[in-house]
């Protein structure tokens, strides 16, 4: 069951290393990169090692990440659906990954925006050759205590109150699955966006919602998953593909999700705290379970529903979907036990 033609696994996992921190520097490193993806972490008498599609040091760029997710970005502009997930302790670099950090060598960002950017030149290509052919729309969610909220959502309400007095709605999403098998969140802002300015200042202004509400709610952006989706529209004339004749549907998920440290060692945790801890944990390990049958390529029971994040991503994984899967992680001697865990984690991902 392989994705693309070439590509062995429908499912790439890569581990990105990031550098020693300012206030790290004293520390030691406890891993090691060998060539073709080799990684081993050595601390005392203990080491763990294992291989990985792509490795990438701390000494790689923005460039050379977005490199490895190239493909994945590039084929759902020929009608794939793709999603890329960030895995790993808070702290490692997730976020940076996917959005990138403010100050960045070449200014552009992490994945997300340069996805954005060679997703709509090649959009741009096509409109030129068969004008009104495509349509892309953004959606953004995040999942918290299993809970969906619409990271845009306030925006559009902003101009509704604006004109009707209406109050901001703050209730969760329901999911819902449509007969043939889609998965529907009624309710949930799809917005048209025309090129890449208007899709990241949607990004931004999602991202920013979510750093407030975190505030709000006390809790941090570390304990929710979140789901930036693209969706694309083609139309093929005189062809019939997919669901509706002559229209291409596709597909772009990029998914930070909550760190994967371990919060059980705290002994003061509140009722609030068990149930979010059960939740990542719970949600994390039903999608190392989903992605792990998926690359067993066998006809298995895959169990989309048991988590609001695999359910929602079901017709974005497996089948003739790519899934690159980058696992983060600090190269810090003190960390040494959550980097081995989430190399295990990258393994079972792989089903090894
Ligand atoms: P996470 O989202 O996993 O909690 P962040 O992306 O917020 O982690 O990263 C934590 C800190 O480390 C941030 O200050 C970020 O800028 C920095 N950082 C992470 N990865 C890198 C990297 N590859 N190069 C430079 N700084 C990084
Ligand atoms: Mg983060």
């Amino acid at each position: 069951m392989s994705g693309l033609p070439g590509r062995s696994s429908p499912v790439q996992v890569v581990v990105r290393v990031r550098p020693l921190l300012v206030h790290e520097q004293k520390q030691q490193a406890s891993l090691a990169l060998g060539d073709d993806g080799l990684i081993r972490v050595a601390h005392g008498d203990v080491s763990f090692q294992s291989k990985y599609d792509a490795t990438l040091g701390p000494s790689r760029s923005q460039q050379d990440v977005f490199d490895v997710t190239r493909g994945c970005v590039d084929s759902v502009a020929e009608g794939y659906n793709s999603s890329i997930f960030a895995y790993g302790p808070t702290g490692t670099g997730k976020t940076h990954t996917m959005l990138g950090s403010r100050v960045e060598a070449d200014g552009k960002g992490g994945i997300i925006p340069r996805a954005l950017e060679s997703l709509f030149s090649r959009l741009d290509q096509m409109e030129l050759d068969a004008p009104g052919s495509t349509t892309a729309a953004i959606s953004f969610i995040e999942i918290y205590n299993e809970k969906i909220h619409d990271l845009l959502q306030p925006f559009k309400l902003e101009a509704k109150q604006a004109f009707k007095g209406m109050v901001p709605r703050k209730a969760d999403l329901q999911l819902r699955s449509a007969k043939n098998g889609a998965v529907l969140i009624p309710g949930l802002q799809i917005i048209k966006v025309q090129d890449v300015k208007s899709a990241m200042e949607l990004v931004m202004r999602g991202s920013q919602h979510r750093a407030v509400r975190h505030t709000e709610m006390n809790h941090q952006s570390s304990r929710s998953h979140s789901i930036l989706q693209i969706s694309l529209e083609r139309k093929l004339p005189g062809q019939v593909v997919g669901t509706a004749p002559g229209l291409l549907k596709s597909k772009l998920n990029f998914i930070d999700l909550a760190g994967s440290e371990r919060w059980s060692d705290h002994g003061d945790m509140t009722h609030a705290r068990i149930s979010e801890m059960t939740s990542i944990n719970q949600s994390l390990s039903n999608l190392v379970t989903v992605v792990a049958r998926l690359t067993e390529g066998k006809p298995t029971h895959i169990p989309y529903r048991d988590s609001k994040l695999t359910h929602i991503l079901q017709d974005s994984l497996g089948g003739n979907c790519l899934t690159i899967f980058i696992a983060t992680v600090s190269p810090a001697v003190e960390a040494y036990e959550e980097t081995v865990s989430t190399l295990k984690f990258a393994d079972r991902a792989r089903n090894r």
